[in-house]
């Protein structure tokens, strides 16, 4: 049985003071025995008041640097992040792709490094909208899981979360239709189980994200190989993100 798992991805927002009241609005209602998990991916410098607030919600870091230490400038890198007591870190988000040129390649080696400090990856995957209509989306996630999990083995591919987000969904309100998302996710379990076997492929979660609200996550919850959410804009609000956890509960 997979244990579904729901995580807001804030972005480039909420200063130390919105994460803080955040947490408190939200750890309240949850007691630990929910039947997915919960979490919020933070940007770096709100991670340590998150995961001092932190009771039950897990938290995320949102990218990592590969190497250690060393020369690079303005990068942050997994040790650093473990120091923060995160234990997940979000890796090839799209907009990371898109505008910092994160490579699947890069992926991996940064999902190697991060099971190898005991953080689970959360991997996102999902096509432009050109290569949706085009019909490539089955291609795309094919290339993005072959180069992101490259390397792993087949228990570290069974424990890392990989996140579908079509780019053409997020942050426009056009989220997916059930049944896209859902042939989609049974898509990337299929590339999943190709590489790494059946026992791997039931047992990865799977995300959907890409405006996904209070008012669509049951429909997205219902469905066989969705296993939860990444959540940009509805985790904003301590009240959107409640009401999440109310929808799913
Ligand atoms: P929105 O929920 O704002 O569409 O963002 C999705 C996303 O990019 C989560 O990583």
């Amino acid at each position: 049985m997979r244990k579904p798992i729901i995580v807001g991805n804030w972005k480039m927002n909420m200063l130390r003071a919105d994460a803080a009241a955040f947490f408190e609005a939200v750890e309240p209602v949850l007691t630990g025995e929910e039947r997915a998990d919960y979490g919020i991916g933070a940007p770096f410098t709100a991670l340590d008041t998150c995961t001092a607030h932190a009771k039950h919600l897990i938290v995320a870091a949102e990218n990592c640097n590969e190497k250690d230490s060393g020369a690079f400038t303005g990068e942050v890198s997994v040790p650093m992040l473990a120091e923060t007591g995160i234990t997940y870190c979000i890796i090839g988000h799209s907009e990371r792709r898109q505008y910092y040129a994160e490579t699947s390649a890069a992926c991996a080696r940064k999902a190697k490094r991060l099971f190898a400090a005991g953080i689970t990856p959360i991997l996102c995957v999902g096509e432009t909208e050109e290569e949706y209509v085009a019909g490539k989306t089955v291609d795309v996630l094919k290339e993005e899981l072959e180069g992101s999990l490259e390397g792993l083995t087949a228990d570290e591919a069974a424990r890392i979360v990989i996140a579908y987000e079509p780019i053409w969904a997020i942050g426009t309100g056009r989220s997916a239709d059930q049944n896209t998302a859902q042939e989609c996710c049974r898509t990337v379990r299929g590339i999943v189980r190709d590489l790494f076997g059946e026992e791997t492929a039931a047992a990865v979660r799977i995300q959907y994200g890409g405006s996904v609200k209070p008012e669509n996550i049951a429909m997205y919850m219902a469905c066989e190989d969705i296993d939860g959410a990444l959540i940009g804009g509805a985790s904003l609000k301590a009240d959107s993100f409640k009401a999440i956890i109310d929808a799913v509960k």
